[in-house]
């Protein structure tokens, strides 16, 4: 066993994981990366099939970021935003509102996913305050949402078995029904329904106005509900309703934006401008933890006054606007500029789309879901009865550990497997890992 895996054996207490299990079992430890794959301590190498939980964007050691994370190194690592500015703090807050959905005008810096909702979060709340509504306290969340794992954004989350827990702890949201189509609980035809989901989202909305604050939603895919995506118009939708109503609209884009639907942010592909965007994990093209919180002029001015109307925003963390993570996001923003990511992606949306038609037709496959280079293949016991496997069966995680054999790392969000390769990724790689994810399906169950 390598030093390395005794070590964490020993002291490192992992995210959502079962101790029990991980300190019994051989684990790897991931030594070196490149390109869209990683490299164990052995030397093995694997693809990145999951870009390292959805963060990674143009492949590891990317020379452009390596070199501008160097650069910057030799400038200032880190200094505070708290009385103080910094050159690519500043820099990077003029490209995102030029990347973002028209209005948002105002860049708020955190650290993660989950502090980036945080404080859509807060500042939707303080928003009534001084606009003389102190009512609208409460938010809507879609069941099964996820935004994150600090106490508020677990408030808004909807997945029983991450949440439920903490329930005496947590604020409590109105939820409405996940607009998923597969696991629609409103109607069986998706072609005849006319959208139903909305139609409660309308009916909450005009009971409930006078005391909401905001809607949060994923657009177009929940997903660590296991990529479970939103009929054509739902977004559109929301957006008309909420402005209809006058409640605050918080786009969570931590795991659809930075080109992953296919266009740079999701609410691009229903022309929908939301009245707050979440952005991480793809920011730095998975590099550095950063975040960013962006808002209107409208929200923002509401919290412009003198020091006695104490209208100011208490929120911030040490590492807020961190020059480095900053400088890794500028090179980021540049790389999709100068190497037409964008513009690159249909190929390999096509060409995933063309092999997962052959995976839906598997014994064991229910549903196969794909928004751009986001896809979910959920595993049924039946297919034609939706009838899941036993939980104890644990046949998403199989999956993913017979698809280690074969060099490609995934991970399944219970019998959901989770493809998201780095955009980077070619078509034959691609094509590649859809055909281990087959033969693992296929050998597993
Ligand atoms: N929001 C969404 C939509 C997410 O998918 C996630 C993480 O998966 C988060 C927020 C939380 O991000 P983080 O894990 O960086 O805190």
């Amino acid at each position: 066993m390598h030093q390395a895996e005794k070590k964490d054996k020993e002291y490192v207490w992992h995210p959502f994981t079962q101790m029990q299990d991980w300190s019994t079992r051989p684990q790897k430890v991931i030594a070196a990366a490149r390109g869209v794959k990683l490299i164990d301590t052995d030397g093995n190498q694997f693809y990145d099939g999951v870009s390292s939980l959805w963060v990674n964007i143009h492949g590891h050691r990317k020379a452009q970021i390596d070199k501008a994370i160097i650069d910057q190194l030799g400038k200032v690592a880190h200094s505070t935003m708290l009385g103080l500015a910094n050159i690519p703090a500043a820099e990077l807050a003029e490209q995102l509102v030029g990347i973002a959905p028209p209005g948002l005008n105002k860049v708020f810096y955190s650290d993660d996913g989950s502090t980036a909702v945080e404080v859509a979060l807060k500042m939707a709340f303080q928003y009534w305050q001084h606009k003389g509504k102190p009512a609208k306290q409460k938010f809507i969340t879609l069941e099964q949402a996820y935004h994150g794992d600090t106490v508020g954004t677990v408030s808004v989350g909807g997945i029983d078995l991450f949440h439920r827990v903490f329930k005496p702890l947590l604020f409590t949201p109105v939820h409405i029904p996940s607009p998923s189509c597969y696991h629609c609980q409103l109607s069986s035809d998706r072609t005849t329904c006319g959208m139903q989901c909305a139609s409660v989202l309308e009916q909450v909305l005009s009971e409930h106005h006078a005391e909401l604050a905001g809607l949060i939603i994923e657009p177009l895919v929940q997903a660590a509900a296991g990529m479970l995506m939103s009929p054509p118009g739902y977004l559109a939708k929301v957006r008309e309703l909420t402005q209809k109503y006058n409640v605050l609209l918080i786009a969570d884009e931590v795991a659809t934006g930075f080109g992953r639907t296919g266009k740079m942010f999701a609410c691009e592909q229903e022309a929908v401008a939301p009245d707050m965007m979440t952005l991480s994990k793809g920011i730095t093209g998975g590099y550095m933890p950063l975040a960013a919180t962006l808002t209107t002029d409208e929200i923002y001015n509401a919290f412009l006054g003198g020091y006695a109307e104490k209208k100011t925003f208490y929120h911030g963390h040490s590492y807020t606007g961190n020059p480095l993570a900053c400088a890794a996001a500028l090179a980021n923003l540049r790389i999709f500029r100068d190497e037409k990511v964008i513009e690159g992606l249909g190929p390999k949306i096509e060409a995933a789309a063309d092999k997962l038609q052959t995976i839906a037709r598997l014994d064991y496959v229910g549903d196969v879901r794909q928004c751009g280079l986001i896809i979910g293949i959920e595993l049924m016991q039946d297919k034609a009865r939706k009838i899941p496997f036993p939980w104890e069966q644990a046949a998403g995680s199989r999956v993913c550990l017979t698809a280690r054999q074969y060099g490609l790392i995934i991970r399944p969000i219970g019998d959901v497997i989770i493809f998201m390769p780095p955009l980077a990724s070619t078509v034959d790689e691609i094509i590649e890992m859809l055909a281990i994810i087959e033969r693992s399906v296929r050998e597993s169950l």
